[in-house]
């Protein structure tokens, strides 16, 4: 009844050449996929020029940061009616990358959410613990905390567009995957959390997707748990080939 949502992270790949060849190669790969949503994150100035390629096809686009307000003095920033009027969908938040590298919190994730919905963009909301609060016991607390947290105040609305990607930071780029009943079991805890803040009806919409070193030969596994919707895919999304084969996964 979640129909699966398959994502691609860009990072900081691809100028604008290589990710017009990337669109024009993997448009036609995909045209035939129905029943799954396709979505790419390309670095912010392909956004529209993607958009151009993709018009009218099965592929979504999206932003990887937002800025929490529409507008104003903030060098260097990109806001959520910008993004919407370059064709994105979609923004990833509060990525691991970001957490660590960009000290962003889960306050400033809650702000970014709040802006994007305003803006009638669907937030992707990432989630994960390190390495060491796993070793210590700690994820299902600190997964929960950031889910808590980050989504404060949102009402049904937003829960309709909402998605959460569940991205262990180990997993992120090491080829180290959790394995499908690791995964299964923290995104179980997900939708617990996600019933007790939002109710039970929409927990059960919200897609969850599973993200850290997917390849094309372990999605298959991946997706067959009952609640991984989809998967957030870095490393391997960068080849229209080894993408193209996620997007096509056997479930
Ligand atoms: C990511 O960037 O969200 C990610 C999961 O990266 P990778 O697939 O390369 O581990």
């Amino acid at each position: 009844m979640r129909r699966p949502l398959i994502a691609g992270n860009w990072k900081m790949y691809k100028g604008l050449e290589e990710a017009l060849a990337f669109a024009r190669a993997f448009a036609p790969k995909v045209a035939h996929v129905d029943a799954r949503d396709i979505l790419i994150c390309p670095p912010f100035v392909a956004i529209h020029a993607l958009a151009q390629v993709f018009a009218g096809t099965n592929v979504l686009l999206g932003g990887q940061n937002v800025h929490h307000e529409d507008q104003g003095a903030f060098t260097g920033e990109v806001s959520a009616p910008m993004l919407k009027s370059a064709g994105a969908t979609h923004v990833i938040i509060g990525h691991s990358e970001r957490r660590q590298l960009f000290g962003e919190t889960d306050e400033g994730v809650n702000r970014k959410v709040h802006a994007s919905l305003r803006s009638s963009l669907s937030p992707v909301v990432c989630v994960g613990e390190t390495l060491s609060e796993r070793e210590a016991g700690l994820t299902l607390e600190v997964v929960g905390k950031q889910i808590e947290r980050g989504l404060h105040g949102l009402g049904q609305e937003g829960a309709s567009s909402l998605a959460v990607a569940y991205e262990p930071v180990w997993a992120i780029g090491t080829g180290r995957t959790a394995t499908p009943s690791i995964a299964q079991e923290v995104h179980a805890f997900i939708r617990e959390v996600l019933s007790k803040i939002l109710g039970p009806q929409a927990a059960s919409r919200i897609r969850i997707l599973y993200g850290g070193s997917v390849k094309p030969d372990n999605v298959d596994e991946l997706m067959a748990e009952p609640d991984i919707d989809g998967v957030l895919v870095g490393g391997a999304s960068l080849e229209p080939e080894s993408f193209e084969r996620i997007v096509k996964y056997r479930g």
